[in-house]
Order: structure tokens, then C-alpha cells, then sequence
């Protein structure tokens, strides 16, 4: 059974500080926006129009841990404060749901336009994952119109066949400079930029590349278009989320200067 320690509200939703019963923390996060910031095509961003943030009847999303701690120590990636790390198991994972649709009896996630759970707080899901395969079962199960994302920085040898109809993947690629990447993503064991460019998957939307861009210098156009079919990949740019980890690595505030709400 996951316990509470404590909980931070911000504009649009909630992050909990959880703790396993040995001790584990670990974090999890309920946020909604409004269903048309879904959609960007045309905008080129899914900025808000203003501050009528709706509610959990649009766009509701469940961030979950897949681990606590994680072993990969991204530059900009909070988790690194932590010294200790340990995979969770499929139901910690989904107990982390459940908590968030315990938390919101007056919602009902079937009637949301959007739900869906993403897998980008603490840990690499690809190092844990067969407890996520099991997860998404037992979420399947119970919540069939649930759409999951996997954010990955590709982990070599995955397999990704079970990415397929309401799963969809998300690669951290954040440089298009491969030294610079692995700098900034310090995973020996992880695929190269070509490699991912030929990543195929069965979902029914296209893979995200997520682009936290430190410098311009990170985003070549020509290497985008050389390894990343647009047919295949969506592009997404996001601002650095700073934080202590951040800080010390003097990321600065990084090329996006739109922020998440607060
Ligand atoms: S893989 Fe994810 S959780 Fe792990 S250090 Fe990188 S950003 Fe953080």
C-alpha cells in the first residue's frame, strides 16, 4: 500500500510525494487542461488561449513513477537527488491510478474527453519493463478507454511490438549532437540517434521526439529530417523544468521560454 507524505498544488492539478511500504518515495501527478490543447497542428504550439484551465472532463492526465530513484541521472532530471533507486512493481505502478481516481470522486475518467496515463515521472520505463507491460494490463482491465504514453530515452535491445493501438511512445532525444546527448542523457547502454530514427510501432499515433533544448546548437534541422521520418515521429519542444539538479549542472532555463504552470 503506497502512503501519502505530502502533496503540492498548482494551477492545473496536483503532484503527491508517495512512499512504498519500504520506504521508497516516489511521485505521482493529476493534472487536466483543455481538450483543444491536444490538438496543435496548424498552431505549431498547444498554448493555452487563457487561463480557463477547465477541468478533469478534458484532457485528464496521470503522470506515473515507474520507479523510485532511477539509475540513468539525467542532467536536468530532479530524480538524481535521490542516492538509492529500486523498480516498482505493476501494482505499485497501478495503485498509483487508483490513488489519483481515489483522490477525485466528483470525476469520472470515462467521461473525459482525454485520459491518459503518462509514464514520464521518476524512473526509465524500459528498465522496468515487464512490471509496465503487466501494469498496463491491469489499467487496460479497468479503464478501457485509457490512452498510455512511454517516455524512453531507448534503451538498447527494447522491444517495442507492444506499442500498438492506445500506446504510444515518447523518446527523449534532447540534442541532435551525439556527444552532447550523451552527456546530457549519461546511459551508456542506450540506442543512437540513428537508430531511433528507426524505431516503427503499431500505435495509432505517431511516436513523439521530445526535445528539451538546452542551446540551438542542440537542434539541427538537416539531421531531423535525415533520421526522423515525419510520417513516423512528431516533434515537441519543452522547456527545461529547473530545479536543483538543473541548477548544478548550469542548464539555465534552456531555447523554450514557455513554462508549465505552477
Ligand atoms: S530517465 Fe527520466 S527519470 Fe531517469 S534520470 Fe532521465 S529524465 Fe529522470
Amino acid at each position: 500500500m503506497l502512503k501519502e507524505i505530502k502533496k503540492r498544488t498548482f494551477t492545473n492539478g496536483v503532484c503527491y510525494a508517495l512512499q512504498t511500504e519500504d520506504g521508497f518515495p516516489l511521485e505521482v501527478t493529476d493534472t487536466f487542461l483543455p481538450f483543444y490543447t491536444k490538438d496543435a497542428i496548424g498552431k505549431k504550439q498547444n498554448k493555452l488561449n487563457n487561463y480557463d484551465l477547465k477541468d478533469r472532463t478534458e484532457r485528464w492526465m496521470i503522470g506515473v513513477s515507474c520507479m523510485s530513484g532511477c539509475p540513468v541521472h539525467c542532467k536536468f532530471c530532479a530524480t538524481g537527488n535521490l542516492k538509492k533507486y529500486r523498480n516498482l512493481t505493476a501494482d505499485e505502478i497501478v495503485e498509483q491510478v487508483e490513488f489519483i481516481i481515489n483522490k477525485n470522486p466528483e470525476y469520472d475518467p470515462k467521461k473525459a474527453k482525454e485520459f491518459k496515463i503518462n509514464y514520464t515521472r521518476m524512473g526509465e520505463p524500459f528498465l522496468n519493463i515487464e512490471a509496465v507491460k503487466e501494469a498496463i494490463l491491469k489499467i487496460d482491465q479497468k479503464y478501457p478507454f485509457v490512452h498510455h504514453y512511454i517516455s524512453t530515452i531507448g534503451i538498447k535491445d527494447s522491444d517495442f511490438s507492444f506499442i500498438k493501438d492506445n500506446i504510444t511512445l515518447q523518446i527523449s532525444l534532447h540534442s541532435l549532437d551525439p556527444k552532447k546527448r550523451n552527456w546530457l542523457i549519461p546511459f551508456h547502454n542506450k540506442l543512437t540517434i540513428e537508430e531511433l530514427g528507426q524505431i516503427r510501432t503499431q500505435s495509432r499515433l505517431k511516436t513523439t521526439i521530445n526535445l528539451t533544448l538546452v542551446n540551438l546548437e542542440d537542434f539541427d534541422i538537416e539531421k531531423l529530417n535525415t533520421y526522423f521520418n515525419p510520417k513516423y515521429f512528431f516533434i515537441k519542444l519543452s522547456p527545461i523544468n529547473e530545479n536543483s539538479v538543473s541548477e548544478k549542472n548550469h542548464l539555465g532555463s534552456g531555447v523554450i521560454k514557455g513554462k508549465n504552470l505552477v
